[in-house]
């Protein structure tokens, strides 16, 4: 569904990606895996086309996504929940699910407030809350609604528990589950090891802008050598 081959990146004249390659298969959960400023945020942000790839390719069920603008990105049917939420401080929480609806892919049962809110009941409760009153949780809760409700075939999540309790965690990956289960293909950048091997398929490590290892959640729980190079923090 989503591939990437030997693609680049910079900032300036700092290169930040060198070469990533990965693929991810429909329906499957996979995630980017590495320490700190190793380029997982970057490699979303050039699939998003926030950031522009400098090489390689990227194409989305055969479409070339590198020099396609971010908005044709997300409308060929990606979502992108991005780090740090950055979900309307001044609308609602019900404007800030409304403020990204759109079916432009003609899906069949189509997210809709009342979905997300089956998803995660405790949004329901704070619908006309702003966004800047919103807790954390609530906050993370709505980034992924907001995703949901362009109607995505692939979700991106950037850091989606960082800062959250375990509790909040676990609710939010239950949720994630529940929308696999329906289908959706799902990419995830995330701290929290235990948590990805629970709900994730195939793996990607990422240091210094490149894949290192690939492989499924048995190939990692069974490689101790790698988790301990890479993934210690
Ligand atoms: P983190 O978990 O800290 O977000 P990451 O693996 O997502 O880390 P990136 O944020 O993609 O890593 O950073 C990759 C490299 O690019 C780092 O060396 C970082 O300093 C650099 N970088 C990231 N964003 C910028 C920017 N806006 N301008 C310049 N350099 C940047």
């Amino acid at each position: 569904m989503l591939v990437l081959k030997d693609v680049t990146a910079h900032y300036g004249t700092s290169q930040a990606l060198f070469g990533m390659s990965l693929a991810l298969n429909a329906g499957s959960v996979v995630t980017l895996l590495g320490r700190n400023g190793m380029g997982k945020t970057t490699t979303i942000n050039t699939i998003m086309g926030i950031v522009k790839a400098s090489g390689g390719s990227i194409t989305f069920d055969g479409e070339e996504l590198v020099g396609r603008a971010s908005f044709r990105t997300a409308n060929l049917g990606l979502g992108l929940v991005p780090e740090g939420r950055q979900i309307f401080p001044n609308l609602s929480l019900r404007e800030n699910l409304v403020a990204t609806a759109s079916n432009h892919l003609g899906v069949a049962d189509p997210w809709t407030i009342d979905k997300v809110f089956a998803l995660f009941p405790e949004l329901e409760t704070r619908v006309s809350s702003m966004g800047n009153l919103l807790s954390g949780g609530e906050q993370q809760m709505l980034a992924i609604g907001r995703a949901l409700m362009t109607n995505p075939r692939l979700l991106i999540l950037d850091e989606a528990t960082e800062g959250l309790a375990p509790l909040v965690r676990r609710k939010i990956w239950d949720a994630l589950e529940q929308v696999r289960a329906e289908g959706m293909s799902i990419l995830v950048v995330d701290k929290n090891l235990a948590d990805l091997m629970r709900i994730a398929d195939h793996h990607h490590i990422v240091q210094r802008g490149e894949v290192v290892w690939s492989g499924t959640t048995e190939d990692l729980r069974a490689d101790e050598a790698t988790r301990r190079q890479y993934l210690e923090f």
